[in-house]
């Protein structure tokens, strides 16, 4: 008799829970309305290939964050004026902001659109603080482009975070933003590989993973800093496929373009250059 109704209260929870998993994704989907950039019109009048490139030292983000603090300024506003000014890359600027012009840069309103997904969603590194293992042994550099050969000549369109002791399984992968899981499974490039849809509709892909951590399905809510799996070597080949090259986690960036919401891809070297002190302490 106690059986049964504990059978029963089991299934009562068991229902109640599926239920409020699909209600919890379904309301979620709704609150990230991808709202694609309109990238083909951009291209005539934008150099689209510098937005791509996204080359900004950490301290122009600072600093401009800095200014538009004191100055009570849109930030995002701010960033796509100081963008469009500098032609959309910076290398060596001067940051004296305190030059009228920027109010009257004249830019396309997609590209703010464009600098808000990419600079209001990202919390934090993709690798956890150091912990006793030795997670903080790892380099990565700005490989935008750079010429990969497998499955014939392409560019690399991400940043390569590589495991310095290159061993699989070792260095956890967190979240860098809040979102859902849109993506999951096995990639002949990527092996295995999640993306997560972050709010204002960026697509953070994260590749070549050992393994993902426990309880990872597509429509999953994330939330930045979660674990979702641990850096690998798996790719290039039929599912499974491990050892290709050394391990390390391949993230890339992609912005949701035009009608058919075709991957504009961003290089991530720079922000992940400028969010790499901000790391997520885990408790495993
Ligand atoms: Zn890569």
């Amino acid at each position: 008799m106690v059986k049964h109704r504990i059978l029963k209260l089991l299934c009562f929870i068991f229902i109640i829970a599926f239920f409020d998993v699909l209600l919890l994704e379904r309301l979620y989907d709704r609150t990230i309305d991808i709202k694609p950039i309109p990238l083909s019109a951009l291209e005539k009048v934008v150099p689209v290939e510098k937005i791509a490139s996204f080359q900004i030292p950490n301290e122009a983000i600072e600093e401009i964050k800095r200014y538009c603090e004191t100055e009570r300024k849109d930030f995002i506003q701010f960033f796509s004026a100081y963008m469009a000014y500098n032609d959309f890359q910076l290398k060596d600027v001067s940051y004296d902001f305190n030059q009228p012009y920027y109010d009257e840069v004249k830019y396309p309103a997609a590209i703010e659109k464009i600098y808000e997904m990419l600079l209001k969603d990202v919390v934090c590194f993709p690798i956890p603080q150091d912990s006793n293992k030795n997670t903080n042994a790892y380099y990565f550099n700005n490989s935008w482009k750079a010429q990969r050969t497998y499955g014939g000549d392409r560019p690399h369109y991400g940043t390569d975070i590589m495991d310095a002791e290159n061993e699989n399984g070792r260095i956890p992968i967190v979240s860098m933003t809040n979102g859902y899981i849109e993506k999951i499974g096995w990639l002949e490039l990527g092996g295995w590989r999640i993306g997560i849809r972050a709010e204002h509709g960026g697509y953070f892909y994260y590749a070549h993973m050992d393994g993902y951590a426990d309880h990872m399905f597509e429509g999953k809510v994330i939330k930045a800093g979660d674990v979702i799996g641990y850096m690998g070597d798996t790719g290039y080949g039929e599912e499974g496929t491990r050892g290709q090259f050394p391990v390390h986690l391949h993230l890339g960036i992609a912005l949701p373009a035009n009608e058919a919401l075709e991957e504009f891809w961003i290089n991530p070297y720079w922000l992940l250059n400028y969010i790499e002190e901000t790391k997520v302490t885990i408790h495993e």
